[in-house]
Formats: C-alpha cells, sequence, structure tokens
C-alpha cells in the first residue's frame, strides 16, 4: 500500500475488500517514473501549442504584456464569472504598492443559467452589474465610463485583450449559443440594452488574474494557477518564443500565457485514466476534452469516488443490504466532502458515517468507513500529484528554478492536505536534493485575482493605451 498517510485499519479486512483495497491503490498510485513521463509530455505540449492553434493543450495569448510595478492606480469595475460564482466588484488601487479597497456583491449562479442559454446568461449578469452600479451609486459620480475587468474562467481565444472567442465551455457549463462567439460582443450587448455607464477594457482569465494580483505584491511570482473547481495555470512568455503570433508583438517583450491545460492530453497518451475517468468523461457535456482536469480537479474528484462506491457496491462487496439509490446520482458528493473525510479524527470515523448517511441514506459499517477514508486519500492524492506535473512541466521549459506559484481555488485553499502532496511530487519530479532545508518552488496563496487582478490588468491596459496615444 503506497498512499501516504494511511492507518491501518483498526480492524482487519475481510480479504475480499483488502484485495480490493489494493487494486484501487494500484488503480490510483501514480510513481515517480510516470509523473516524470507524464511531464515530459506536458512540456512537449506545451511548446505545441505556442507553435499552432488547435493543439492539445492551446496556450491563449493574454496581451497582459510583463508584471505590474506595484504603481497602478485608479478605480474599476469587476466582473468575475466563475464556475460556481457571479462577483461584481469596485475596486480602487491607490498605487506604491498600497492595499487596494474593494467593495463587492457575490450572486450564485443557478444550473439553469449553467445550462441555459446566451441571452439568459448575459441577461443575469448584465442585470447584476446594473443593480450594483445603482446600490453603489457609482452612476451618480462617474463623469466617464467606468472601466471594467471582465474574468472569464473559460478558454478564449484573443486577438486583443478585449476580445475573446469562447473555444469551449469547461467545467460542466453548458450554454447554446457562446462556443465560437466573441463573449465580450454578448456581453456588450446585454449591457447596451441597460445603457450601463461601462467599458470593457479587459477579458481575463482567472489564472492571469491570480499571477498579476499575487505579482502586485510579490515579485517572487512566477505562476498563476488553479486548483478549484477546474485547473489551469498562467505564466509569463518571451514574445520571441510564440512562434503563432510572430511580428505581433515587439521583440523579447514578456507576455502572459494562459496556458488551458486542462486539456493536456486530450489525445489520451499518457495519463493513467482508470475505467472511472472513461465514466466521467463519456458522460460529461463535452466528452473528449480536458482530459487533464477531469482528473484532477475539484468538480470530478467527489464524482470519482462515487463511481469507485458504486462499483463496488453492484458487485456486491460493499453496503450489503442498503438501498444504494441516492449514491446512485451523478455529483452528490463534492470535493469538500472528500475533505472532510480525510479530516476526521472522530473515534471510528464517526463523523464521516454520519456525513455520508446524511448524503446518501447508507450506513457504514467499519470496514466501509475505512474504505471510504482510504479511497478519498488516493483519489486527492493522485490529483494532487498529477497537478504537480503542470507545474513542473512549466518550470522546466522556462528553467524556472525558484519562485512562487500563487495558487487559488477550493483545492489548493481548502484541502488540508494538498499543499504538502503537492509539493513531494514536484520534488520527486524536479528530483530536489532530499537534504533541502527549504523548497525552491513554492505554494503560495494567490491574491485576489478576479478581483485585484482583474483591476491591475486594467490599469495597466489603459496606461499603456495611454502612452501609445502620447
Ligand atoms: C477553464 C480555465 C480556468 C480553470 C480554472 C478551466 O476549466 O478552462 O479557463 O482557468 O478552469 O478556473
Ligand atoms: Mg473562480
Amino acid at each position: 500500500v503506497q498512499a501516504a498517510g494511511f492507518e491501518k485499519p483498526a480492524l482487519p479486512l475481510s480479504d475480499e475488500l483488502a484485495q480490493e483495497m489494493q487494486k484501487l491503490d494500484q488503480m490510483f498510485w501514480i510513481d515517480q517514473q510516470k509523473l516524470k513521463d507524464i511531464t515530459k509530455q506536458f512540456k512537449v505540449e506545451l511548446d505545441q501549442g505556442l507553435k499552432k492553434n488547435n493543439q492539445n493543450i492551446p496556450m491563449n495569448i493574454t496581451w497582459v504584456l510583463g508584471q505590474p510595478h506595484g504603481d497602478e492606480k485608479g478605480s474599476f469595475l469587476t466582473v468575475d464569472l466563475g464556475g460556481t460564482n457571479l462577483r461584481v466588484c469596485w475596486i480602487t488601487l491607490p498605487g506604491s504598492r498600497g492595499q487596494p479597497s474593494i467593495v463587492q456583491e457575490k450572486y450564485q449562479l443557478s444550473k439553469e443559467v449553467k445550462t441555459g442559454t446566451a441571452n439568459q446568461l448575459w441577461d443575469e449578469v448584465a442585470d447584476r452589474m446594473q443593480t450594483f452600479i445603482r446600490d453603489q451609486r457609482l452612476d451618480e459620480k462617474a463623469t466617464q465610463p467606468l472601466p471594467l475587468g471582465f474574468t472569464f474562467s473559460y478558454p478564449a481565444m484573443q486577438d486583443f485583450i478585449d476580445h475573446g472567442v469562447l473555444q469551449t465551455w469547461t467545467k460542466g457549463w453548458d450554454v447554446k449559443g457562446v462556443e465560437g462567439e466573441d463573449v465580450t460582443i454578448q456581453l456588450r450587448e446585454a449591457m447596451e440594452k441597460r445603457k450601463l455607464p461601462v467599458k470593457l477594457v479587459a477579458l481575463i482569465n482567472d489564472t492571469t488574474g491570480a499571477m498579476i494580483a499575487s505579482a502586485y505584491h510579490d515579485p517572487e511570482t512566477i505562476v498563476g494557477a488553479i486548483f478549484g473547481t477546474g485547473c489551469n495555470a498562467a505564466y509569463m512568455e518571451d514574445s520571441d518564443s510564440i512562434p503563432k503570433i510572430a511580428g505581433r508583438l515587439p521583440p523579447a517583450c514578456p507576455v502572459a500565457i494562459n496556458c488551458e491545460y486542462g486539456a493536456f492530453d486530450n489525445s489520451h497518451t499518457v495519463l493513467p485514466m482508470t475505467k472511472y475517468d472513461h465514466i466521467i468523461d463519456k458522460e460529461s457535456p463535452r466528452p473528449g476534452e480536458q482530459a487533464f482536469e477531469k482528473m484532477s480537479a475539484g468538480l470530478y474528484l467527489g464524482e470519482i469516488f462515487r463511481l469507485a462506491l458504486i462499483d463496488l457496491a453492484k458487485r456486491n462487496l460493499i453496503f450489503h443490504n442498503q438501498d444504494i439509490s441516492r449514491l446512485d446520482k451523478s455529483y452528490i458528493l463534492d470535493t469538500g466532502f472528500l475533505c472532510a473525510i480525510e479530516d476526521d479524527r472522530s473515534s471510528g470515523l464517526q463523523n464521516t458515517a454520519t456525513s455520508f448517511e446524511a448524503h446518501t441514506g447508507i450506513t457504514l459499517n467499519t470496514q466501509e468507513r475505512q474504505l471510504c477514508r482510504y479511497l478519498a486519500e488516493l483519489i486527492a492524492i493522485r490529483g494532487a500529484r498529477l497537478c504537480a506535473c503542470g507545474i513542473a512541466a512549466i518550470c522546466s521549459k522556462k528553467n524556472i528554478e525558484h519562485g512562487h506559484v500563487a495558487a487559488d481555488g477550493s483545492v489548493a485553499n481548502k484541502h488540508p492536505k494538498f499543499k504538502r502532496r503537492w509539493a513531494d511530487a514536484l520534488a520527486e519530479i524536479l528530483e530536489w536534493d532530499e537534504q533541502r532545508t527549504e523548497d525552491p518552488i513554492v505554494l503560495t496563496p494567490a491574491e485576489d485575482g478576479s478581483g485585484i487582478g482583474a483591476a491591475v490588468i486594467v490599469a495597466m491596459t489603459l496606461e499603456r493605451a495611454r502612452k501609445g496615444d502620447d
């Protein structure tokens, strides 16, 4: 049994179950050599994405040129359309690396909006903006249109910073009439209908936002990463190393690349997919896409866990004589649920049993509690180790040997053991000295990317435009 931190069950397991655990262990454990193989292929695909369009990893140009200086100033509107929430903020950057101030409002997005039509989606966004602007009386104070940074946490192909065509929905979203369209045009139309005094200045990915917001205070920032509902990272590339936009930027110009590496290995050459991963893919709204994300991101971890349990139950190995119909429903267990199992310090895993019963109606016996704990660990460890491969690939591609990976998202911030597991895997891939006193590349909590990051990017963009006009 290889998974770190697994405590031997107090009671001996039946032979049958012990064997199953061993099989699960083999299925989900990724050893050092495999991590290296994955990282090597990851690097190949990062390079391919910089050369041409329509590769596995899109490597989207963000037109964010260079890191911020910290003296960016002004007040900006930001809208964050993430996987679960919509957030509208009014942000003031005081300049000289001072503490930004924020006023914000957060709204839950309904399933109807996530899977409805383009009009429904943009009406919802624009309505919320309208209410916010009115409540904060921003229109009364403004003498010119409010500059907007729009954080859109989906893959968008951009020819300019204030435009972007949605390549594909991810994270279970499925809004009709947006893929292949310019999302900024659709949002602008909805804003115009309401005569909102707003000018969309920049379309931003959450990873780019995380990198820029963090670099605003921390010059050691090398990557902005999201380990949340979805997974992805952004880093600074050199314009000379991006053949697909040759000549469009000055030489030696730093530009942020939104990798969109959730799409790594969409051609299924190296990732060790289990039968459960195949089911997730097949039953998702976009089969064949986001192969890497579906094995490592928060949206899917609980579902992998559920599928494994259902499999065992249907083979009559667990949950004897219990009604499994509630458990047989997709996506009823989320990553928070898995975290709680791993965090359970109660005697006999009583808390796990209670919460499992509340979610599924199933009563866990002692062995089943141990099995749940074990499975939750295997799945979370695999996810964390895969997440390390993406960052290792970026760092080795760029010969980055030390710095901060500014990370945001529920998995990075709420999962108690993610950081350690991720760092251990990174050390294995990059073969760090075992005697080291500290890790050269570390995960740091990102500053608010979709708020402050977006505001800083708008400030940088407006400043560049001003200089261009001189
Ligand atoms: C999206 C990315 C985003 C990531 C994290 C992925 O599904 O394609 O654009 O950065 O999720 O939110
Ligand atoms: Mg988000």
